[in-house]
């Protein structure tokens, strides 16, 4: 037996480890089963390579809770190591690396989050343990060794009597980590980390039909037939699916496999999901993975179920900020990756060059599903559209790169369900739709309900309206407005219709100019000023009396504010109507020459409530009022 004192200069190692991970100290036994796959697949490529000469056979990694005596094992059948390995890598290296982190993060004491993910590797495992122990026995012809080691910087190593080869790992779980002594604790951590694990991990038994048993049927002497009950026996219960879809070729997966693996992944979503898209790419960087689009729903659970990133089928993270771009960070599916360093800052992830290409990828790979989706059945895609449009209409508004492709296949719905593209729309509407200025007018609702009066209206002259109800669709109209010339959006009550879209036959004045002088004090001592601001137009006599109007502008900074548009302290602005007053109604000249000032202001009242109840801007009192008032007109 040799002692020795591992090569570090921090004296007391261990407590720090325990209190900078303090947060995420579950992460041992995913670090320990890491490094049980990583001597494993070493040990195939060795042997392929034909530097080790030793059978690969089945290998397996297991774990096994000893709750009795406290202690956690992890045993593989990897390559093992000799005792001068278990020195240079274990004493030396994986100690390096525990100082190299300390010496990183001695500031950023609070910030556990951060360094939940610095792989401290081998030694993460005196998060939870007093004492560890390694008994390995490697390929190469020498003899097994035991290593021990308290938490201290010393530890011993002598010579064992193991054969088989592979490492045993023993931990002495510490007194205040017992909770990882649970068999639903750890079968809980298997799951969250290792069930897509490379290498098949075996956590117990459990009992099947014996396969070879034939159970025989028995007849006593009334002719009563009985069979025995069917043998059961004990096999390894394995844990993982070692191959998950995401890691096949895309040419051997069938629609239902991608279906299947979407269940796998979240076994508690009944919902299915729209389509998905499958990552594969070894260069500038490897990365595989399948996304899926799900279903928009209300259920909450769903929206747990966020985008999973591995590392060589290992778990790591379900916060993949940085690494998948905003926009579609409500995807569901995996990302596997290699080459995203994970022993770093959140920060460092978002600087770093590798990282944004992936991104960039993503976001290529997304629109390019997304366009051929288009292309090759547009009516299932139009089906879809409600279900994924506030993803790409962030993406358009996010990404510029993705604007550029979404254009194309973006869709802009009318409210009778006949659905455009941009360019379509355009080309439909350029010569029919235009104000006084020239602009392109492109007529939208955002209600079918809140704005059904205007919608018939615009209708009933043969204008296209379109359905725009999703809550960033007033920035993406800005940005439209910008990249494309003369373009406006305007919704179908920002002004009357005739006043939006130029017309030929534009109605002539009933009213002279006197007369209107006299019209407008009238209205206006009625209705409250500081909201509502009164507008003769002379428009066609079947046109309503009374219109309330909300103008575009005013509007749709408002919206914005509201939805995050960096419009600071526009969330305020006040309420701002027009009252369109159309001087050409018959009811309009009534009111103007009614003979008692009281019987004119309550066709006045009563005109403009009519005008609000159609923009559903009556309530409490005033609707009240409006009843009473109905009630005693009609008696
Ligand atoms: P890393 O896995 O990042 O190299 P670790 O601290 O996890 O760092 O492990 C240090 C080294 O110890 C490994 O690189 C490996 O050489 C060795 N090692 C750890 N566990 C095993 C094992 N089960 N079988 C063989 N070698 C191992
Ligand atoms: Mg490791």
């Amino acid at each position: 037996m040799s002692k020795g004192n591992i090569n570090v200069s921090v004296e007391n190692i261990f407590p720090l480890i325990k209190k900078f991970l303090y947060s995420d100290h579950e992460i041992f036994l995913r670090e320990l089963i890491s490094n049980a796959t990583d001597a494993t697949t070493k040990l195939k490529h060795l042997i392929a390579i034909g530097e080790a000469k030793v059978e690969y056979g089945s290998p397996q990694i297991e774990i096994k809770v000893d709750k009795d005596n406290q202690k956690i094992h992890i045993t593989d059948q990897g390559l093992g190591m000799t005792a001068d390995e278990v020195e240079k890598y274990i004493n030396q290296i994986a100690f390096s690396g525990a100082e190299e982190f300390l010496e990183k993060y001695k500031d950023e004491k609070n910030d556990t989050g951060v360094i939940g993910h610095f792989g401290l590797g081998f030694y993460s495992a005196f998060m939870v343990a007093e004492k560890v122990e390694i008994i390995t026995k490697s390929y190469k012809d020498e003899k097994a060794a035991h290593w021990t080691c308290d938490g201290s910087p010393e530890y011993t190593i002598e010579a064992h009597d193991k054969t088989d080869r592979g490492t045993e790992i023993i931990l002495h779980i510490a007194d205040d980590s017992k909770e990882f002594l649970e068999d639903s604790k750890i079968k809980d951590l298997l799951t969250k980390y290792n069930r897509f694990n490379q290498i098949p991990i075996k956590f117990g038994t459990k009992k099947i039909n014996d396969p070879d048993f034939i159970p025989k049927t028995t007849k006593d002497k009334d002719g009563k037939e009985t069979t025995e009950p069917h043998k059961q026996i004990d096999v390894d219960n394995i844990i993982n699916n070692t191959n998950p879809a995401w890691t096949k070729k895309p040419a051997d997966l069938e629609d239902e496999d991608y279906k299947n693996f979407y269940r796998e992944l979240y076994p508690m979503q009944f919902e299915e999901s729209l389509f998905h898209i499958h990552l594969n790419v070894d260069y500038p960087f490897n990365l595989t993975g399948i996304l899926y689009f799900p279903k928009l729903t209300q259920n909450l659970d769903m929206q747990k179920d966020r985008i999973q990133l591995y590392q060589n089928q290992v778990f790591v993270t379900d916060n993949v900020e940085g690494i998948v771009p905003d926009f579609l960070q409500m995807l569901k599916g995996v990302i596997d990756s290699p080459d995203i360093p994970l022993n770093v800052s959140r920060s460092y992830l978002q600087a770093d060059g590798a990282v944004k290409k992936i991104s960039g990828y993503i976001t290529k790979k997304v629109a390019d599903k997304l366009a051929s989706l288009f292309k090759k059945d547009r009516e299932d895609f139009e089906k879809k559209w409600n279900d994924i449009k506030v993803i790409i209409e962030y993406g358009m508004l996010s990404e510029e790169k993705f604007f550029d492709k979404a254009k194309k296949f973006a869709l802009y719905p009318t409210v009778d369900n006949t659905f455009f593209t941009f360019e379509e729309f355009i080309k439909k509407t350029k010569d029919t739709q235009k104000d006084k200025d020239g602009n392109h007018i492109i007529l939208y609702a955002a209600s079918k309900d809140a704005q059904h009066s205007y919608i018939q209206e615009a209708k009933a002259k043969g204008y296209e309206v379109l359905l725009l109800d999703s809550p960033i669709v007033s920035h993406l109209m800005q940005k439209l407005e910008t990249s494309e010339e003369k373009i406006r959006f305007t919704r179908v009550d920002a002004d009357h219709i005739d006043n939006l879209i130029k017309k030929d036959d534009t109605a002539i004045s009933k009213l002279s100019d006197e007369e209107k002088e006299k019209l407008q004090p009238m209205i206006e001592a009625n209705i409250p000023k500081e909201t509502y601001t009164v507008q003769l137009e002379a428009m066609d006599s079947n046109a309503s009396p009374f219109l309330i109007t909300v103008p575009e502008f005013m509007r749709r900074m408002k919206e914005m504010s509201a939805t995050g548009g960096g419009m600071m302290g526009m969330g305020s602005l006040p309420e701002m109507y027009n009252l369109v007053v159309n001087i050409n109604h018959p009811l309009v000249s009534d009111i103007l020459n009614t003979k008692t000032e009281k019987k004119r202001n309550r066709l006045i009242k009563q005109s403009f409530d009519l005008a609000k109840l159609s923009q559903n801007l009556l309530h409490g009192e005033e609707l009240t009022n409006f009843i009473k008032r109905s009630y005693d007109l009609i008696k």
